[in-house]
C-alpha cells in the first residue's frame, strides 16, 4: 500500500507556522511515513476545540495514520490528549524542534525529553509572503493575567546575536530581501545573555553586519519594552522598516493593570508622539483584546479612543477568551456575546482605519516587496493589488491608482 510523507497541521500564531517547518524538514529526514503531527495552540478556548475536532477527523478519515501532536496545548495538559484514543503520542513543546523527537518516532531512538534551556535556531521562510522569519527569543518571564503562553512555551530564552546574524546573513545570501525577527517576547531579548544585550542592540548589529539586508522588521513588541537603542535606529536607519505591532490588549488603565500589563495609556500615547516625531511616516498595528473580565462600556470607549487618537491602522481584535488556571479566568466575566459586539465594533473601526491610510496612498509611487499572487507589501505594511510586470520575491515601485473594497491597487513602474 502507498506510503504518505509526514504531515505536519498547524494552529495558531506565527512562532508555530515557523517551527512546523521545521518540524516537516525533520520528520522528512527522519524518513516518517504515514505520521501526522499536530501543532497545537492553548490561546483560547476555541483553538483548542478546533484541534480536539481535527484529531477526531483526522483519525476517522485515515485510521492507519499515526498522529503526535505537540504545541502550547500538548505542552499544558498532555494528559488531555493521551487520553484521546485517536493520539499515538505526544511529544513536549520544548523538544518538538529536535530532530531526536522525530527519530523517537520511527523507533530508531528512544525518547527522552528533558533540558528546557536550548532555543533551536531556526528561520523557516513564508514562501507565499517571501520574507523569512528569523526566531531570536521563545518563552516568556511575564505573568499576564489572561495567558497560557508562559506554561506552554516555558521562561524566556534568547539567541546569542553572533548566531542571529548568522542566520540573517544565510537568508539574505539566499536572496531574500525582508527578514522578520521574530518570538513570544521581543521586548525581553537578551536578558539571560552575557552583557544583556537589548533588542535594539540585537536589532542594530543585524543591520551593520548584513549591508545586503534591505528589510528588517520586528514582530509584535510590548509598549513597555522599547530600549533607547531601538528608537536611535529608527530615526537613523531607512532599512528598519517603519511600521511596529504593538501588543496593546486595551486602552483603559484599570483593565491594563488587572491584565498585569506593564504598560499605560499615556505610554502609548507617549511612544505614538515619539515614534512619528523620530519617524513622521511611521505606521502602527495593534492586538486588542475585548471583553476582558469587568469591562464596563466605559472602558471599552477608552480602548476605542486609543485605537483613534493613535492612528491604529492594522488592528487585530480577539474577544476575551476564558483559559483554565488562569487568574482572569476566576474574574468576574463580561458576557460572550458583549465581547463578541464590542470585537465587532472595534473591527469596524479597523476598517475606516484602513480604509482611510489606502485612499491617503493615491497617486503616490512606494516600494513593494512582491508576494505570491500579485500582492505587494509596502514598507508600512501594506498589502497592495499589483498591476504589471511583477517579480516574486523583488522589491520594486508601485504607484497607486485606485482603490477597491479589498484596499489599494498599484501599477508596477520599475521592471
Ligand atoms: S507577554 Fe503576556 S501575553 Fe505575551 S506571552 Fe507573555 S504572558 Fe502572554
Amino acid at each position: 500500500m502507498m506510503k504518505n510523507r509526514p504531515e505536519v497541521l498547524t494552529f495558531g500564531c506565527r512562532l508555530n507556522s515557523v517551527e512546523s517547518e521545521t518540524m516537516q524538514r525533520h520528520a522528512e529526514e527522519a524518513g516518517l511515513e504515514d505520521v501526522v503531527i499536530v501543532n497545537t495552540c492553548a490561546v483560547t478556548a476555541e483553538a483548542e476545540r478546533q484541534v480536539g475536532q481535527a484529531i477526531r477527523k483526522l483519525k476517522r478519515e485515515n485510521p492507519s495514520v499515526k498522529v503526535m501532536v505537540t504545541g502550547c496545548s500538548a505542552q499544558i495538559d498532555p494528559k488531555k490528549y493521551e487520553a484521546m484514543a485517536e493520539v499515538d503520542g505526544v511529544i513536549p513543546n520544548d523538544r518538538k524542534l529536535d530532530p531526536k523527537s522525530f527519530e523517537a518516532i520511527t523507533g530508531r531512538r528512544n525518547s527522552h525529553f528533558s533540558d528546557k534551556t536550548a532555543v533551536p535556531m531556526l528561520s523557516p521562510v513564508d514562501g507565499a509572503m517571501q520574507r523569512a522569519f528569523v526566531q531570536i527569543q521563545n518563552g516568556c518571564d511575564n505573568r499576564c493575567t489572561f495567558c497560557v503562553i508562559p506554561f506552554g512555551r516555558g521562561a524566556s530564552r534568547s539567541v546569542s546575536f553572533e548566531r542571529v546574524v548568522d542566520e540573517v546573513r544565510q537568508r539574505v545570501d539566499e536572496g531574500f530581501q525582508e527578514i522578520v525577527l521574530t518570538g513570544v517576547d521581543l521586548a525581553s531579548y537578551g536578558r539571560d545573555l552575557p552583557g544583556e544585550p537589548t533588542l535594539g542592540f540585537l536589532t542594530g548589529r543585524v543591520l551593520t553586519s548584513v549591508p545586503d539586508l534591505k528589510r528588517l522588521r520586528l514582530s509584535s513588541l510590548d509598549p513597555a519594552g522599547l530600549d533607547e537603542d531601538l528608537w536611535e535606529l529608527l530615526g537613523d536607519e531607512p532599512r528598519f522598516m517603519p511600521h511596529w505591532h504593538l501588543s496593546l490588549q486595551s486602552g483603559d488603565d484599570r483593565i491594563l493593570t488587572r491584565m498585569k500589563r506593564r504598560h499605560t495609556r499615556d505610554q502609548v500615547f507617549r511612544l505614538v508622539d515619539r515614534a512619528r516625531t523620530v519617524r513622521p511616516d511611521m505606521v502602527f498595528g495593534a492586538d486588542i483584546i475585548t471583553g476582558f473580565p469587568t469591562e464596563t462600556d466605559a472602558m471599552f470607549e477608552n480602548t476605542q479612543d486609543l485605537v483613534r487618537r493613535c492612528g491604529i491602522t492594522w488592528l487585530h481584535v480577539f474577544p476575551y477568551s476564558a483559559r483554565k488556571g488562569t487568574p482572569a479566568a476566576r474574574m468576574p466575566q463580561v458576557p460572550v456575546p458583549v465581547r463578541k459586539e464590542r470585537a465587532t465594533k472595534l473591527r469596524a473601526l479597523a476598517d475606516e482605519a484602513a480604509r482611510r491610510y489606502h485612499e491617503s496612498l493615491i497617486g503616490k509611487t512606494f516600494e513593494v516587496l512582491v508576494e505570491k499572487n500579485g500582492i505587494g507589501c509596502t514598507r508600512h505594511f501594506a498589502k497592495i493589488k499589483l498591476r504589471g510586470p511583477w517579480r516574486v520575491g523583488a522589491l520594486m515601485q508601485a504607484r497607486c491608482v485606485a482603490i477597491e473594497k479589498e484596499g489599494a491597487v498599484a501599477e508596477v513602474v520599475t521592471s
